[in-house]
């Protein structure tokens, strides 16, 4: 039996990942299951799944959810515990195999760590880790004997593409690049193809794009996802933060990634290679697929996902990224350039002015306008260690809700 804890559980991510493992329960178990605040979905899923051990990080939700599950005879066995070093505890418990890492934001990237250091295997949704910290956490996956594997539907794809890669990933034996160097070419890949569907304004007039509402914003044509990254795929930072994920993942350099539109969804990511070959991952927009693909590799296993009907799609569009259009990812191509702790305080901003957004407290545009403002305003330095790391990430908060707050009184 395999035993899995589940970071963020009550998440989009976390609910699929559920789904996923309610199909193969003589194999993978539930062991620990996380949230933040939402005591009546843990609540529910405990009582589903009964995991040994819930995390509520929040602490008054921590003790309500304890009452609950006392009063229940079925759930009476559950340990609940609270705060975020809990979130570590389960990470690296010694009985837990596999850690799904699918918190959202820089709040998953201690625990993300502490699977990493203790060798489990990671299957990384929260790519928000990545981005930050991409060196110290692809040398802790290397250090520490764990597997890394990619949940992001894009990388899922792109891994699944390079198969001589993936072994090297797997096997611990990829080099680690600085965003500026890559070692693409001695597994022949000319490009990695980083598809996008471009977000529900694709096509939306650029002078009506500062009045959109977040409900809007986050209404994404093909994916259902949490508010964060569905608005970071309406600026199309998600792509930004993908493509520095992929640097880390696949030892690329910005200029191996190349982003392409494609509206539909159906190919998750492309690689292309030097004899001409063009390997891609098609299946329908369902996060199930790359879940399953995590959790079996490096066999298969049923999802739930519905087969793709390719008479159905009959169509397959792709386009350029504008750059004017989608400012944010300029700017995440711009922090992985620059390097360093550039891409945890690209990350940060981005983080502040969308909650910001999702707040009403500023508009869409700005959104880029105080990612763009903070990279300018707070220097980067290198990124070797977890404080300096973490200092950025704090300095660019600050300096960001500064913006945000004075957007609010001008
Ligand atoms: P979500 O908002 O639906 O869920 C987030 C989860 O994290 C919840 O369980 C919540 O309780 C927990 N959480 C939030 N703040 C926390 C904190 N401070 N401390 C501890 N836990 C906290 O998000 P999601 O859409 O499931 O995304 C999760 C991650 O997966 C993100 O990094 C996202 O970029 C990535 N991802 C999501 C999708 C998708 O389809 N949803 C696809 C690719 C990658
Ligand atoms: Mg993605």
């Amino acid at each position: 039996m395999i035993n899995i804890a589940i970071l963020g559980s009550t998440g989009s991510i976390g609910t699929s990942t559920l789904d996923v493992i309610a199909r193969q329960t003589e194999r993978f178990r539930a062991f620990a299951l996380t949230a933040h605040s939402n005591v009546e979905r843990l609540y529910e899923q405990c009582l589903r799944v009964i995991p040994d051990i819930a995390v509520m990080v929040d602490e008054s939700s921590a003790t309500e959810l304890r009452e609950r599950l006392k009063n229940n005879p079925k759930t009476q066995t559950i340990q609940v515990l609270h705060g975020s070093k809990a979130l570590d505890e389960v990470a690296s418990h010694k009985q837990v195999d596999y850690v799904m890492a699918a918190i959202v934001g820089a709040a998953g990237l201690r625990s993300s760590m502490a699977a990493a250091y203790s060798g489990k295997r990671i299957l990384l949704a929260n790519k928000e880790s990545l981005v930050m910290s991409g060196a110290l956490f692809m040398q802790a996956v290397k250090d520490n004997g764990a597997t890394l594997l990619p949940i992001d539907s894009e990388h899922n794809a792109i891994f699944q593409s390079m198969p001589e890669k993936l072994n090297a990933v797997s096997a611990n034996t990829a080099e680690y690049t600085d965003g500026q160097s890559s070692n693409l070419d001695a597994y022949g890949v000319e490009k990695i193809l980083l598809t996008a569907s471009g977000g529900p304004f694709l096509n939306k007039d650029l002078t009506q794009l500062q009045d959109v509402t977040p409900d809007q914003a986050c209404a994404h044509p093909t994916w259902e996802m949490g508010r964060k990254i569905s608005v970071d795929s309406a600026t199309m930072m998600n792509k930004g933060l993908e493509v520095i994920e992929a640097s880390w993942l696949f030892n690329a350099s910005a200029d191996d990634i190349q982003v392409v539109i494609h509206p539909q969804s159906v190919i998750h990511s492309m690689v292309a290679y030097s004899d001409g070959s063009v390997l891609a991952q098609l299946g329908n927009p369902d996060m199930r697929t790359p879940i399953a693909h995590a959790l079996a590799w490096p066999k298969r296993m049923p999802s739930g996902v519905a087969p793709l009907d390719i008479f159905k799609i009959a169509q397959l569009n792709f386009q350029e990224p504008d750059f004017e259009r989608f400012i944010c990812l300029k700017l995440a191509y711009d922090a992985l350039r620059i390097g360093g702790t550039a891409p945890a305080i690209l990350n940060a901003a981005n983080e502040i002015a969308v909650a910001a957004f999702l707040q009403e407290q500023i508009g869409f545009t700005q959104i880029a306008e105080i990612v763009q403002q903070t990279i300018e305003g707070v220097n980067a330095v290198p990124a070797d260690s977890l404080d300096n790391i973490l200092n950025a990430d704090l300095e660019a908060r600050k300096f960001s809700q500064m913006l945000c707050q004075s957007n609010l009184t001008a």
